[in-house]
């Protein structure tokens, strides 16, 4: 038996008043934070629409060396204050085992993005905190590979391990990745831990996010991460997937409809 087989009941991440794994959780906020004004204005909106938790990478890891590369430490502080103005818990990337234990002290969760899935020593490294981690599927990785990363971080000590599928390469050059939705019901049937799903980084188009939202929430997913900017054309990254406000808050109340309908 693995620490993640299906058992019940199934596990539940509380934090605060929120409890993943129970209430739907809806993560949402730019892909980086570029200033304190623009992750202040991002989380007032997300908060408004109903989020329940503030996203923003800090340390990014972009795919050219020549990209914005992040705030670093500072937007650490940015988001950590945006956070508590709004009283949103927040969640941010580590690239580093380096950083860890700093971004441990500022975040509500841990994020393990695509490229680091299979980065064991970051993995034990985020098993060692007292935090939660969202850990994403590599975007060249299958089902099995994916659960066997969550095995890393529950062996080395944190059993609060949430899924992230956020798209997987294929051939199909119309969207960024291929967002795998029969991933998500699979993985409900295979694990025990909550499951949510990026459409953004998943398809890379802000006009495929409300669709493929709603068909994660009938595939069952515990939760979305959504890349929402104050204004996404200025964006400093990922400005072809992120939403506005105003279609952030049409996306909730229409996720909303669904999980009532479901
Ligand atoms: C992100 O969520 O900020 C991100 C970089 O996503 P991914 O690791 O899925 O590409
Ligand atoms: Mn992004």
């Amino acid at each position: 038996a693995k620490n993640h087989d299906i058992i019940t009941p199934k596990t539940q991440i509380k934090i605060g008043n929120l409890t993943i794994g129970r209430d739907f959780l809806v993560i949402a906020g730019p892909c980086s934070v570029e200033s304190e004004e623009q992750i202040m204005k991002a989380a007032r909106s997300v908060k408004e629409a109903g989020a329940n938790m503030l996203r923003g990478g800090t340390y990014k890891p972009r795919t050219s060396p020549y990209s914005f590369q992040g705030l670093g430490r500072i937007g650490l502080q940015y988001l950590s204050k945006a956070g508590l103005e709004t009283g949103l818990p927040i969640i941010t990337e580590v690239t580093d085992t380096r950083d860890v234990y700093l971004i441990g002290e500022y975040a509500d969760v841990l994020q393990i993005g695509t490229r680091n899935m299979q980065n064991y020593s970051l993995l034990v490294e985020v098993g060692k905190i007292k935090k939660p981690v969202l850990l994403k599927r590599g975007m060249n990785a299958t089902i099995e590979e994916w659960l066997n990363s969550a095995e890393y971080i529950m062996n080395a000590g944190n059993p609060d391990v949430i899924l992230c599928e956020r798209g997987i390469r294929t051939f199909e050059t119309y969207t960024r990745n291929t967002l795998d939705l029969s991933a998500v019901a699979v993985v409900k049937g295979l694990s025990h831990l909550p499951v949510v799903v990026d459409p953004s980084h998943a398809t890379g188009r802000a006009d495929l996010i409300i669709p493929m939202s709603l068909s994660a929430v009938m595939a069952n997913c515990d939760g979305l991460e959504i890349e929402v900017h104050p204004s996404p054309a200025e964006a400093l990254s990922d400005k072809e997937q992120q939403l506005t406000p105003e279609q952030f808050k049409t996306l909730m109340s229409v996720v909303n409809k669904t999980l009532a309908f479901k």
